[in-house]
């Protein structure tokens, strides 16, 4: 284990979701958990991060990493389902948060380069894009209608 709830952010917001606190929340799988990204650079941008703190995939048991990329296989094709991009980016990087995490980026037709000011969403203004997903309001591709138990993985 590399960090703990105290030290490292994404323990932190792991443990918020536990408690029912993190609004980003999508859904827990059996290796870990889907988030919205906070700042929507891209609709959709979703991240999931494993349940255990370690940084490299290596690190984990070899059935435990087996799972979790199926997992974050499965994840990928409910945001491509739920977002409909031209293109899913996926990203493993961990530079700054050493914890096993999967950034998915829809990319779509005409959208802004990353950071653009103009298009860029920051989901903690207002009501979040998870929060309108858990209430089952009208949100265009919200991952949880997709997140269904035939496809949750086992
Ligand atoms: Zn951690």
């Amino acid at each position: 284990m590399n960090g703990t709830a105290a030290s490292c952010d994404l323990c932190v917001r792991i443990a918020r979701t536990e408690r029912g606190e993190n609004p980003f929340s999508v859904a827990r799988t059996t290796t870990g958990y889907v988030n919205l990204g906070d700042i929507q650079y891209h609709e959709g941008y979703t991240i999931f991060v494993a349940k255990r703190c370690v940084n490299e995939l290596h690190e984990l048991a070899k059935s435990e990493r087996n799972a979790y990329l199926r997992e974050m296989a499965v994840v990928a094709e409910a945001v491509f389902h739920a977002f409909k991009p031209r293109k899913l980016n996926y990203e493993l990087l961990g530079n700054g948060a050493p914890h096993l995490h999967w950034h998915l980026f829809p990319r779509h037709a005409g959208d802004r380069r990353r950071g653009a000011r103009s298009g860029v969403t920051r989901a903690s203004a207002g009501l979040s894009p998870a929060v309108r997903c858990r209430r089952r309001k009208t949100w265009p591709g919200c991952v949880v209608a997709y997140w269904r138990p035939s496809t949750t993985p086992t």
